[in-house]
């Protein structure tokens, strides 16, 4: 077993490293090397040749994120990352990009660049629509979370990727951040001034609240469903006009199948959000927005029973009325955790650029509010919304 940590190169570093160790392009290419990383934890580099034009990407994971050395993660992540992304271009294929390399010493993984597409967050907040982003996202998440459950697989062969993919430091940070610290006065909360008194009144102050997040969180602990993404934000979606490509997969574990959906929908909603509070006349663009989390949703469902009919070898999961009830607790944890991460992403220490960038603060404040209210109403009641349309209805209610 290696020492932890591995340095993290230097952009001088990673051209010598992609033109030594892994021979991708002429050893007399001329290379340029550009740190692209935008996120909370690792590194991107861009390496590319101007006269070939090949390029690629190398991503290292350091042993503290980068936000701040307070979280203190395992760079086996990128070992995770590596794997799942091997597994899901397989489970799922295009839909992420290619491994070209994993270096377990460097903790550093070389795969396609992606740099003609665009991070769906930054997308929709310049108001671009994708026709076919749910069709896209329905098919990655019934391809990989059906075929990694014990409705598939042979149950000690589930197990064994159970094993492999435990991942307790970047499930903690979600046990934290999403489960744990937005509940309550924690003191790395950060919330903003104008949205205060409603959550110390309405989130801090509920009790019933509390304790269907404490369900909730056990839930996230105990329920190894599906093979999940963990961290599937529209920051960690790239899109074309054409295609969809799912990157960032380091949280991955195996946790409720409902999650990812979840997380995917409640950041559709902050896309919402900020349209609906910085924007005028943007009604067209604002359906769009709803109008894909319905065919998500529906088509989640529609291709979630497809798969299930097509792939259980599970006998009793075909017992009659069995797939009715797993189904229905999928979109149970789904709804819960839609509200989970509209409230965490504005009480909780990380937040999302469709909010902070509001910029009237009164504006910000009610769009925050809004989010809270929909967020606590999907935890308390999250058994009430089995379909895309009124899932779709209760955002409406709010916005
Ligand atoms: P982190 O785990 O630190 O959040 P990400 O994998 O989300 O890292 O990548 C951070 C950023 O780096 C992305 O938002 C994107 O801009 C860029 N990036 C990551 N992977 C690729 C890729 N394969 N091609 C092009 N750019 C990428
Ligand atoms: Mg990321
Ligand atoms: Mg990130
Ligand atoms: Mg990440």
């Amino acid at each position: 077993k290696q020492e932890w940590p591995a340095a993290i190169m230097t952009e001088t570093e990673v051209v010598t490293y992609v033109k030594e160790a892994f021979g991708f392009f002429n050893k007399d290419a001329r290379l340029v090397c550009k740190e692209i990383g935008d996120g909370n934890l690792n590194y991107v580099f861009r390496v590319h040749d101007e006269e070939s034009k090949q390029s690629l990407i190398v991503k290292q994971a350091g042993p503290v994120s980068r936000l701040s050395d307070e979280f203190v993660v395992s760079p086996d992540r990128n070992r995770i990352e590596t794997d799942i992304l091997r597994l899901q271009g397989k489970l799922a294929p295009g839909f992420v990009p290619k491994v070209y390399h994993y270096d377990r010493d460097k903790n550093c993984v070389v795969m396609e660049d992606l740099s003609d597409f665009t991070i769906l967050r930054t997308a929709l907040l310049n108001r671009q629509q994708f026709p076919q982003l749910a069709e896209h996202l329905s098919t990655f998440l019934v391809e990989t979370l059906v075929s990694t459950s014990d409705l598939v697989l042979d149950h000690k062969a589930k197990k064994e990727l159970v094993k492999s993919y435990t991942n307790p430091e970047l499930c903690e940070i979600t046990e934290d951040l999403v489960y744990t610290e937005p509940f309550f006065p924690h003191p790395r909360n950060d919330v903003f001034q104008g949205t205060k008194s409603f959550v110390e009144k309405e989130i801090w102050g509920d009790r019933q609240l509390a304790l269907e997040t404490a369900k909730l969180k056990f839930q996230f602990l105990t329920n190894a469903q599906a093979l999940l993404h963990g961290d599937l934000h529209t920051g960690s979606i790239f899109v074309t006009s054409l295609e969809t490509k799912v990157i960032d997969p380091e949280f991955a574990f195996y946790g409720p199948a409902g999650y990812d959906i979840g997380n995917i929908i409640a950041n559709f909603i902050f896309a919402y959000t900020n349209s609906v509070y910085t924007s005028e006349g943007e009604e067209a663009f604002q359906d769009y927005l709803l109008h894909t989390i319905e065919t998500l949703v529906d088509q989640f469902r529609k291709k979630f029973i497809t798969a299930f009919q097509e792939k259980t070898t599970e006998r009793v999961a075909h017992y009659e009325g069995f797939l009715e009830h797993y189904l229905q607790s999928v979109l149970e944890d789904a709804v819960a955790v839609v509200g989970l991460e509209l409230c965490r992403r504005i009480i909780g220490i990380a937040k999302v650029v469709d909010l902070t960038s509001i910029a009237d603060s009164q504006a910000r404040s009610e769009a925050e509010i809004a989010c809270l209210t929909l967020g606590k109403t999907f935890i308390l009641n999250r058994s009430d919304y089995q379909t895309g349309h009124g899932i779709v209805e209760a955002i409406r209610g709010v916005g």
